[in-house]
């Protein structure tokens, strides 16, 4: 390790060059005399470019901005991936190429093929980074790792004969020959277990898909974290009337076997079982804090394993460390949508500028800020939950 001086050192670093961090550093723009960098380990909108093919973003964008209401999609309040793209429903690729011209056309510090390997938290406060292209100290450390890149891939035993809906490229290398005996089987009735079982229905096989319970009945929470979006229930619409789905309740899968001749069992808890000659599919998450598990002892984890931030998203267990991104949770909010987060970046960079004594009225203009934002604003209002009678 190199002596203390010969490292260089900045205010502030993120880590992670998709829509948080991407968009925490446009918020970061906005304060003067902060010296910061983004550090991505691949390159900007990563996570992105690793969609299958085949997969859209389910919110959809749309060119509301001069009326006020900036595109869901958005990263800051002017921009439109819907404009920049000519899309309603944007592909990963589509997508990362929106953020990476956001960040040249920003000139944001940016260091790319730049993986952060460690962390480690000084007494004196602030952090030493041992990173794929040497050593940083930061007093602020923004972490902005996401959570696609992170698959839970061990959801139960046999997993590991599974393919995982994050190791998937493109629906079209699934080219079994289609036997309404044997269908492909998907396990998890949310987004991606909806989108695997849409996109292959698509491509003329028969699927069927195992599901603990609906997650798109009309009495259930409206909150798109917890309900299936109104843009796959369509697509699952599609799928059933080409009567090449079948979906299964009440599935709490716990193993899948590998049978003696060929082929793969599914146990679900309740005994019933399922057999298939294709590994099966899951749709079943990421690890718990996706890649805040990166630095685990940096943070404070609840009991129901979600990570504890104050009200500015600061660690509670390490001052100076910020969570961006979907893994941000308070209370009864969950905001893992673009359009739900990006909502943070405003309340991180104004408590960074306090802690440094920075003149934070830059701030008071951008409708990212606490007191600034209203109902119907770009950034609508923090304080408004889903389902909610406002
Ligand atoms: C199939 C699918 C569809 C979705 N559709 C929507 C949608 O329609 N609307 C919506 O709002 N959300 C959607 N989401 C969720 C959305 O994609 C995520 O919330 C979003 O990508 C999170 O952004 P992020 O910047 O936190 O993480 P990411 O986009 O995952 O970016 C994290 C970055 O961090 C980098 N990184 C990780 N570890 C390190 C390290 N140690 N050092 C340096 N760099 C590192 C990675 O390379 C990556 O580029 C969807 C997700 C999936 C899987």
């Amino acid at each position: 390790m190199n002596s203390d001086k010969d490292i260089p050192a900045v205010d502030a670093v993120i880590v992670g060059a998709g829509p948080a961090g991407i968009g925490m550093a446009l918020a970061l723009e906005k304060l003067v005399d902060i010296e910061y960098v983004i550090l991505e380990a691949e390159q900007v909108g990563a996570s992105f470019r690793r969609w299958p093919a085949q997969t859209r973003l389910i919110t959809p964008s749309f060119h509301s901005n001069p009326f006020g209401l900036a595109d869901l999609n958005a990263i800051d309040e002017i921009s439109s991936p819907a404009i920049f793209a000519g899309a309603e429903h944007l592909d990963g690729k589509q997508y990362a190429d929106y953020l990476a011209f956001i960040a040249q056309a920003h000139e944001l510090p940016l260091s790319e093929n730049c993986q952060v390997h460690q962390v480690s938290a000084l007494d004196e406060g602030g952090f030493l980074l041992a990173t794929q292209q040497g050593e940083l100290r930061t007093r602020f450390l923004i972490w902005a790792t996401g959570e696609y890149l992170y698959p839970n891939l061990t959801p139960f035993p046999g997993a590991k004969w599974c393919v995982h809906y994050a190791q998937v490229s493109d629906w079209k290398r699934f080219t079994a020959p289609d036997t309404l005996s044997s269908p492909y089987t998907v396990i998890g009735g949310y987004e991606s277990g909806v989108d695997a079982a849409v996109n292959l229905t698509r491509l003329g096989h028969h699927v069927r898909l195992l599901a603990r319970k609906s997650t798109w009945q009309r009495e259930g929470p409206y909150d798109p974290s917890l309900s299936l979006s109104p843009y796959s229930r369509e697509r699952l619409k599609e799928a059933f009337q080409r009567g090449r789905l079948e979906i299964v309740f009440g599935v709490d899968v716990v193993d899948v076997t590998r049978n003696e001749h060929d082929g793969f069992r599914i146990h679900s808890a309740d005994k019933r079982y399922w057999d298939t000659q294709q590994p099966p599919l899951l749709g079943t998450g990421f690890l718990d804090g996706g890649g805040a598990q990166q630095i685990s002892t940096l943070w404070h984890w609840t009991e129901e394993q979600h990570i504890a931030l104050t009200d500015a998203d600061e660690s509670t267990l390490t001052p100076g460390l910020f969570l961006v991104g979907p893994q941000v949770r308070h209370d009864q909010r969950i905001y893992c949508f673009i359009y739900k987060f990006r909502q943070r970046f405003g309340l991180v960079a104004e408590q960074i500028a306090e802690h440094m004594g920075l003149d934070i009225r830059v701030l008071q203009n951008s409708a990212t800020l606490q007191n600034s934002a209203d109902a119907w604003g770009p950034f609508g209002n923090r304080d408004c939950c889903e389902g909610c009678e406002c």
